[in-house]
């Protein structure tokens, strides 16, 4: 058994009722953290012996992110349709069709390059617990392999072949979802821990979306969606309905949307996505709304070649604050206790004896300078189950 004690902590955010606060600040507090995980919490002054110190240098420590919506398996970029849009040609989602169109030419080793490169980017951001998506190959052996690369990096996988429809099946889409639900769902399941549908107009609709999270329980998997994005729909109260973890999007709500969220209780978590509303210049969800209601709000990145190509955490904190009204405290903890939240975690997204030893420490004193501080690489050290994962 090895033991390390941080201590020296400017500011511990615990995301527990044993600090001060909705992020349950400490200070003068030491963590021990024995075998990558959270031994003791307390005040320094009493902390116990360790074999290794690390010292916070009176840096905040934080939980690490939590991100729950990303896409992480694909080959190209769209760095000139991202261009174009800046220069004014809206967002449709069509777009998603030319990363498909790369990601089946790919070798599995290109996709495993990509995806293990933006895991290693987010994870010096912060980011210890990251949600990764197929999507980008629509066909039972693509969105099989791109779930198993996926698997290889992160146990939080989602299937996601219903992300599009692809061109061979544009004029039968019903046929496409028999695919997704039949034979796609079986080689998908083994590697997959969610099934997800993108339900928008011109993507899946109300039936659709049922039929495939319906299925995809039946096959033993937990339940997310997009939803709401481009548009008002059918999808956060289908979500809620069907008791998935999180709707993801939500930017156009309606009255009876929030109120679906409200009666969800947290079962069901609000997750937004500000960076793709950064990168498609659209109006951004209206937080304060949901945070008003009482609805659990989650943040994550969205990472994907498309519509938002960003594994940094902290700068959808900065978006959430800046843009969407919300305090730092509640941006924090959206992207960390939120993130638990929505991929239904208890051992992430605080700090607490039990809990995984992944947090992060700061160059600042107080989380307050995550969006204070924006597009500043402030993260100084992180560790993923106690291990260290920056050189000092
Ligand atoms: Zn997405």
């Amino acid at each position: 058994m090895s033991s390390l004690l941080l201590d020296n902590i400017g500011e511990l955010v615990t995301n527990t009722a044993a600090g001060e606060g909705p992020l349950g600040i400490r200070r003068d507090a030491a963590v021990l953290v024995e075998d990558g995980v959270v031994a003791w919490v307390g005040p320094s002054g009493d902390a116990p012996a360790a074999d290794q110190r690390l010292d916070a240098e009176s840096g905040a420590v934080l939980p690490g992110f939590v991100d729950s919506h990303a896409h992480l398996v694909f080959a190209g970029d769209r760095a000139v349709e991202f261009a174009a849009r800046m220069a004014g040609e809206p967002y449709t989602g069509g777009g998603i069709r030319t990363t498909v169109g790369a990601t089946r030419a790919a070798t599995d080793d290109e996709l495993r390059a990509t995806a293990r490169r933006l895991h290693a980017e987010a994870l010096r951001q912060g980011t210890t617990t990251i949600e990764i998506k197929s999507g980008y190959g629509l066909t039972v052996a693509d969105e099989a392999r791109s779930l198993r690369i996926a698997a290889e990096v992160s146990s939080e996988t989602t299937f996601l072949g219903a992300h599009l429809v692809p061109a061979e099946y544009a004029d039968r889409p019903d046929d496409y979802v028999d695919l997704v639900c039949g034979p796609m769902l079986a080689a998908a399941a083994p590697y997959a821990r969610w099934v997800d549908v993108f339900c928008e107009r011109g993507a899946f609709d109300a039936d659709h979306t049922r039929a495939i999270l319906t299925r995809g329980q039946a096959a033993g998997l937990d339940t997310r969606l997009h939803a709401n994005q481009l548009g008002p729909g059918p999808g956060v109260q289908l979500g809620v309905e069907l008791g998935v973890a999180s709707v993801d999007h939500c930017t156009h709500l309606t009255d009876a949307d929030v109120d679906a969220l409200v009666g969800a209780d947290g079962t069901t978590v609000a997750t937004l996505l500000p960076g793709a509303e950064f990168s498609t210049r659209s109006p951004y969800p209206d937080a304060r709304r949901l945070l008003d209601a009482g609805v659990t709000v989650a943040l994550a990145t969205d990472c994907n070649p498309g519509s938002s190509y960003t594994s940094s955490v902290p700068f959808c904190i900065a978006l959430a604050v800046r843009e969407m009204r919300m305090s730092p405290s509640e941006a924090v903890w959206a992207a960390t206790a939120g993130g638990a939240a929505a991929l239904r975690r208890t051992d992430v997204g605080r700090l607490a004896p039990g809990a995984r030893a992944d947090l992060m420490i700061l160059d600042a004193p107080s989380h307050l300078h995550l969006a204070y501080r924006p597009g500043v690489p402030l993260i100084r050290q992180v560790l993923h189950n106690g291990e260290p994962q920056c050189r000092p």
